[in-house]
């Protein structure tokens, strides 16, 4: 391959190409009208305005981005996460044009882009899966049988759903009615399929993957876990790997499962499956991500892979370089998501102009992110600014640096979830490791948040004062008078 176009934009466009170039291929950036002046786009080699703002009219603009490939010799694509990343039939367009895709096959996208199908295919795979059905449902009655049997509370799933979205919990059988037809109803509008499910809702899980890695030549690896139970409207904003609690009896069995999931799809390269685990360290298939995770800079710390590199050698017919009994996990790493949102008012996006905007560096510190000071954060995509990881020889160390990194990071004109991030790497639930994916329910609010910065706010003027007064002292000559 000689080069390599990346469909995507932000922070992931650029950290693909990062390691595009590393590895001596020619990098092409597509943008939108609102990226113009984006850092993926003068990354890049070459770079094509592929359209207006609005992702349908750019980002997702599939035979566009097709045309651009053909016409400057890409050979290979790389779609990053989110947009095309998970369409089945853009995969197999590309290839149809000669194009190399760097995922995996349209088969398996296309599986485990369904709930169920995902369900379906891994069924005969002895995988542990949540106490539930496996087929869409629309007769109430039923529905309301099935949930008694499972027993409530229950969680009515849409089958095409994905970022958290499309799911409601449902307490009593009394509501079941209402909620399935409103779940219905959602499901139909944001993925354009009703298809919902039930599922038992676990009452107190924390959220654990297993990121795999796949050759053409038959091998499937897993390389470890990663933790990412704090969440807020049950997507991630918190990661890190590995997990405190689990044992390296159950991290082998989570691993020989997610093994199983990829070959029961026939995956090729880097993927993501999905567990919950329940308070007895029961582990149950939420579902597999076929893409590059956001999530995954922890994997490479832990492991000293890259991901990326990964995928593009996979994409090229070549063999992994190593086996499982070659995977040891190396250290601690944690992630923080900053997010343009307000954590003071319910994480509402926060867009607008960046005024002042300052990256920490530092031992032990890797930020990946695709924005500079004086951008505007566009209103049409995904609020994330950046993501933050540090890394330690033991946790501990990890989110001391974290903690330095957040103190360290300045941005003015919008919001962030940087004072969330605090809070949590602060909290004595997350030090302890004891919390699940209600930690933003059962230990967060804004009015806690808003206390912590006030106090930060005392403090810091209290050690402003007793530094001006010092330096008073100092500067006073003997026997004279200080002036007030
Ligand atoms: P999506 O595809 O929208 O990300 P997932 O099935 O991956 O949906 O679930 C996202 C999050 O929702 C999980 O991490 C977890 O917090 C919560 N969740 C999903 N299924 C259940 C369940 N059966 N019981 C409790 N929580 C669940």
């Amino acid at each position: 391959m000689k080069k390599i176009l990346v469909a995507n934009r932000g922070e992931i466009a650029l950290r693909v190409m990062r390691t595009v170039q590393k590895m001596g291929i020619k990098t092409v950036a597509v943008f939108s009208v609102a990226d113009r002046n984006a850092p993926h786009v003068k990354f890049a080699d070459e770079a094509v305005c592929i359209g207006e703002a609005p992702s349908n009219e750019s980002y997702l603009l599939g035979d566009k981005i097709i045309k651009v490939a053909k016409e400057l010799g890409v050979d290979g694509i790389h779609p990053g996460y989110g947009f095309l990343s998970e369409n089945a039939d853009f995969a197999e367009k590309v290839e149809q044009n000669g194009i190399t895709w760097i995922g995996p096959g349209s088969k398996a996208i296309r599986v485990m882009g369904s709930k169920l199908a995902a369900k379906d295919a891994v069924k005969d795979y002895g995988i542990p899966m949540v106490p539930g059905i496996d087929e869409a449902i629309t007769d109430v009655e039923k529905a309301k049988k099935i949930a008694n049997e499972i027993g409530f509370p229950i969680l009515i799933k849409a089958s095409a759903g994905g970022g958290g979205k499309g799911m409601r919990i449902v307490e009593k059988e009394k509501d079941v009615e209402d909620q399935m037809k409103r779940a219905i109803s959602e499901a139909e509008s944001a993925f354009g399929d009703g298809s919902v499910f039930i599922e038992k809702y676990i009452g107190s899980p924390r959220h654990i993957e297993i990121q795999v890695l796949s050759d053409t030549h038959g091998n499937t690896l897993h390389l470890f876990e990663r933790e990412c139970s704090i969440q807020r409207r049950h997507q991630k904003v918190v990661e890190e790997a590995p997990s405190v609690v689990l044992t390296e009896e159950i991290r082998k069995k989570m691993g020989e499962a997610a093994v199983k999931v990829a070959m029961a799809c026939d995956y090729v390269g880097a993927g993501t499956v999905e567990f919950l685990l329940d308070e007895n360290k029961n582990f149950y298939f939420l579902e597999m991500n076929t893409r590059l995770q956001v999530e995954h800079p922890v994997t490479e710390i832990i492991t000293g892979l890259d991901l990326v590199e990964q995928q593009i050698k996979v994409a090229r017919g070549e063999k992994l370089e190593f086996g499982q009994e070659d995977l040891r996990i190396k250290g601690h790493a944690v992630e923080l998501r900053i997010y343009a949102e307000d954590p003071l008012d319910n994480f509402m996006p926060s867009v607008g102009l960046l005024e002042k905007y300052r990256t920490p560096a530092g031992e032990g510190i890797r930020l990946d992110d695709g924005f500079e000071e004086g951008m505007e954060v566009p209103i049409y995509y995904d609020p994330m600014l950046a993501k933050l990881i540090t890394y330690g020889k033991s946790r501990e160390e990890a989110i001391q640096r974290m903690l330095y990194a957040i103190n360290n990071y300045e941005v003015q004109g919008v919001m962030t979830t940087l004072p969330f991030g605090k809070f949590v790497f602060e909290h004595e639930a997350f030090r302890s490791g004891n919390f699940d994916t209600h930690f933003v329910k059962n230990y967060y609010s804004a009015e806690k948040l808003q206390q912590e910065i006030e106090e930060e706010a005392k403090l810091a003027g209290l050690i402003a004062l007793k530094k001006y007064l010092e330096d008073q002292k100092q500067l006073r000559v003997p026997g004279s008078k200080v002036q007030e």
